[in-house]
């Protein structure tokens, strides 16, 4: 993708105005790993969304945690990679950001074939919300951060699932620019999801995490975080995956990763 795209909002084309505080890059370049490849202009298109996703996003401590910049540009640097080449597209649904000091209890209610409810509490690193909200334990989202090829990223993750949810349904398939684009979407990411799901019943080792097999949901944000994550095993193992995920994001992370390892400039 090629030139910054204005934004249409004045507000927000006033606020990419501003200079771009020096200590939000600092803490950018000491924290998220995944930044360190990005073009010039990539990087400043990349700060321009952190300002306005700043500016528009609240930000909660919970649990005692005192929210600090730090922990705010953070965690908005990699919720803003996902939108870099998307036009006009700031998680709209989202509102609250709540933010742990460790991983945090999800209270499940599960209804049994009997027709009981079990309710179990398992200790959860990030959920997502559709009526507004992102939570995430900072030490999961500061480690993702600062490790930019393990396959694994809450805050990706969780992300990932607001953009699904645009389009009003939390399905797997977020809302594609054009409507020819759905039929191969669906078809590829369709086999993909069923060839996991049988990969996972047979106990073979696949790159995508066992619980992209969970649902549909699912499989987008962990096929999301390794697009980021490992996009050159993603292309090699699953080409066609790979490229639904780039025409969709408008992003080709392994293209990038590969110029920027030829230029020497990686530092991770
Ligand atoms: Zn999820």
């Amino acid at each position: 993708m090629g030139l910054f795209h204005p934004f249409r909002d004045h507000r927000r084309e006033r606020l990419v105005q501003q200079p771009f505080p020096p200590e939000w890059s600092q803490i950018i370049d000491r924290n998220v790993f995944c930044c360190r490849c990005l073009h010039p202009d990539e990087r400043k298109r990349l700060e321009d969304l952190v300002k306005v996703f700043i500016s528009e996003k609240h930000f909660e401590g919970c649990g005692g945690l005192a929210v600090t910049d730090e922990i705010r540009i953070t965690i908005a640097a990699q919720a803003c990679l996902l939108l870099l080449n998307l036009h006009e597209v700031y998680f709209e649904r989202l509102v609250s950001i709540l933010v742990y000091p460790q991983s945090f209890d999800f209270e499940q209610e599960e209804r049994g074939e009997t027709g009981f409810v079990t309710v179990t509490n398992l200790p959860v690193s990030g959920l997502s919300s559709s009526t507004g909200a992102v939570v995430l334990s900072w030490p999961d989202a500061i480690r993702g951060a600062r490790n930019s090829s393990d396959g694994a990223n809450v805050v990706f993750h969780e992300f990932a699932h607001q953009l699904d949810l645009l389009d009003d349904a939390m399905n797997g398939a977020p809302a594609l620019d054009r409507a020819s684009m759905y039929r191969d979407w669906a078809q590829v990411l369709g086999s993909e999801y069923q060839r996991l799901q049988r990969e996972v019943a047979a106990g073979t080792p696949s790159l995508i995490s066992s619980y992209g097999a969970t649902k549909p949901a699912e499989f987008f944000a962990v096929v999301t975080e390794l697009f980021f994550e490992k996009p050159a095993e993603l292309r090699r193992q699953h080409p066609a995956l790979y490229d639904e995920f780039r025409q969709y994001y408008c992003q080709d992370p392994a293209a990038r990763a590969d110029e920027c390892h030829a230029q020497g400039q990686r530092q991770s």
